[in-house]
């Protein structure tokens, strides 16, 4: 079908941060398949993972206990201080069983319609329900009608929340702690917290969908760690299974009993092999503390950016955190990812001019160094 554009490049294999095409050339990866590949490519240990597990069992469905995905429950629940978890195959997945789960929350606290906040710039997927809560008016384009009962609210703009729920019966709030698709909007810790003490005060699901920010990816397990709260829940895909499909809903005290027998589910969800790959991935970060690299070289390549591309007269404004970054530009930027893909440097863009750095958490200093020259080039020729 024709809803994609892809460019005319095709990757046959990888390996650390870099990208080989099928003619033959090499590219740094910045991009690590929009945030999915965190441990790069051809990682030995997941190969290894892989491989073995694929000689043991791949699926069994949830009809039978699932020995790997009670530990990546476990090792979940353990660096997020959640207590449940839902599986599921995508993030629009993770986030729906999310919203779903507030429609059980409100009907227990007695409302006929409970209503969800969501924000402007918010981006949580691609279902009916989430595209619903969503405020991208291009992607909701032709598919009304979309799912009610969302209330949208101003990012970084706590009086816009405190109104609306003022006004509303509402059982949920869902929030990207950085925009992702929005255009890298960092929310600041103190919105976060106010967010926190008033959703809790007002018996109202606090949902962070970290399905961009989580796994590492800020330089904490969880962008909102950085904020020292924690959410009722949690969503996570992109980065969780370094490329092998999975999603998650993680949920607090509050949540877990929410779902009952039968209530949601998934066939493909939390199988055995998705899960040792995601357990692997998350011993991986731990054992080469991806962490404190991702927190060390996002901070480098923030400084850098700012300090190289200080005189750009087309640059309006760099943000981010850890390895998420974002540099808006004052002019359409489609030409410059190709420009630099032509320099051998995979970027993107989200909303139409915020170039876009998510790269590998194995990122080096090297590499950054190729990245902020490549890009500060390319936009030298468009001044
Ligand atoms: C990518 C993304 C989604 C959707 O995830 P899919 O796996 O494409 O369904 C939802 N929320 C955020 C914040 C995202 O970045």
């Amino acid at each position: 079908m024709k809803n994609y554009a892809p460019l005319p490049i095709s990757f046959v294999k990888g390996k650390g941060c870099y990208l080989y095409s099928n003619s033959g050339k090499k590219y740094l990866d910045a991009l690590a398949g929009i945030g999915v590949c965190c441990l790069g490519y051809s990682n030995s240990n997941i190969s290894k993972v892989i491989e073995k597990q694929s000689k043991k069992i791949l699926h069994t469905s949830n009809i039978f206990e699932i020995e790997n995905q009670k530990n990546l429950a476990k090792n979940l629940c353990g660096i997020t201080k959640m207590k449940s978890v839902f599986f599921c195959n995508s993030g629009s997945e993770a986030n729906e069983a999310a919203l779903k789960l507030s429609r059980l929350h409100g009907k227990n606290l007695g409302y006929k319609s409970p209503k969800v906040i969501i924000f402007n710039r918010s981006w949580h997927g691609r279902t009916l329900v989430t595209l619903a809560a969503t405020d991208n008016t291009k992607a909701k384009q032709g598919f009304s009608p979309l799912p009610g009962g969302y209330i949208k609210c101003q990012f970084n703009n706590i009086k816009s929340v405190k109104n609306a729920i003022k006004k509303n019966t509402v059982s949920a709030l869902i929030i990207e702690p950085i925009q992702g698709e929005g255009g890298i909007h960092v929310a600041s810790k103190n919105f976060l917290k106010d967010i926190r003490m008033i959703t809790k005060k007002n018996n109202i699901l606090m949902i962070v969908d970290e399905v961009q920010t989580g796994v590492a990816r800020t330089g904490k397990w969880l962008a909102t760690q950085h904020a020292s709260i924690t959410p009722d829940i949690v969503t996570l895909a992109k980065g969780l299974g370094n490329g092998v499909p999975i999603g998650a809903c993680l949920g607090n005290t509050v949540v877990t009993d929410l779902f009952s027998p039968g209530s949601h589910g998934s066939t493909f969800g939390g199988n055995p092999f998705v899960c040792a790959v995601a357990n692997e991935v998350i011993n991986i970060i731990k054992k080469k503390d991806l962490l404190k690299n991702a927190n060390q070289m996002g901070s480098y390549l923030i400084s850098s950016l700012k300090k190289e591309l200080k005189h750009s007269k087309l640059v309006k404004e760099i943000r981010g955190k850890g390895l998420m970054v974002g540099i808006e530009i004052k002019i359409k930027g489609k030409d410059i990812v190709k420009d630099c893909l032509k320099e051998g440097v995979i970027i993107n863009l989200t909303s139409k001019n915020v170039i876009r750095i998510l790269p590998p958490l194995i990122i080096n200093k090297n590499e950054i160094k190729y990245i902020v020259k490549t890009i500060k080039g390319v936009l030298q020729g468009y001044e």
